[in-house]
């Protein structure tokens, strides 16, 4: 099984290239990003409540949330492992992940945090706005959702780094290099 964290902040292409993850490795890629855009979409309760953090550019409360994933694990069949994008975002999250994995017999094996510089975030961003009309991809929450990174999500990289789990990838350049640089790190977590 292969279990791999794909970390960074907003607009660090988390998405882009957990698509060529699972393309690659054949394994089921679950973004809690996405599972929250699905549910506004088709109107349910939890969209409702989803909707009102997003569009604040903050996080949704770690029960909440953590519940999500783990149903979202159980619904998963026949899987060889997954890529988890956006998930976890804190440290209470990532305890429950790997609390959540051992119940299944798994752990993580590996994180992968795709840095890229603060300004070339924003462009990015404000860029994916204008095309994709992500409605948290404006200016005002961008910067929210970029100061909620720095104080809620980055203190997991020194977490990761005590379990032994944390690999940097370099997220700025060529997208095919990035993915080189992942699958490199992905096959020496993996035989390891
Ligand atoms: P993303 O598509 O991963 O950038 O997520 C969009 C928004 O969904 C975030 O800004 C949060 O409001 C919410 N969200 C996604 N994943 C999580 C998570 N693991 N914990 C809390 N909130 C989340």
């Amino acid at each position: 099984m292969l279990n791999i964290v794909i970390f960074g902040a907003p607009g660090s292409g988390k998405g882009t290239q957990s698509e060529r993850i699972v393309e690659k490795y054949g394994i089921n890629h679950i973004s809690t990003g996405d599972v929250l855009r699905a549910e506004i979409k088709a109107g349910t309760e939890l969209g409702k409540t989803a909707k009102g953090y997003i569009d604040q550019g903050q996080l949704l409360p770690d029960e909440l949330i953590i519940d999500i994933l783990a149903s979202t694990l159980d619904g998963l069949k026949d899987s060889k492992g997954v890529i988890f994008d956006g998930f976890p975002r804190t440290i209470a999250q990532a305890d429950a992940l790997k609390k959540m994995l051992a119940e299944r017999k798994q752990a993580v094996t590996v994180m992968l945090d795709l840095e890229v510089p603060e300004d070339e975030l924003m462009k990015r961003l404000i860029l994916r706005g204008q095309q994709s009309g992500r409605a948290d991809d404006n200016e005002e929450t961008i910067r929210k959702r970029l100061t909620v990174y720095h104080s809620q999500t980055a203190p997991l990289i020194d977490w990761y780094k005590q379990e032994g789990l944390y690999t940097h990838i370099n997220g700025l350049g060529e997208l095919e290099r990035i993915t080189e640089d992942i699958c490199k790190a992905i096959d020496q977590a993996y035989n390891k």
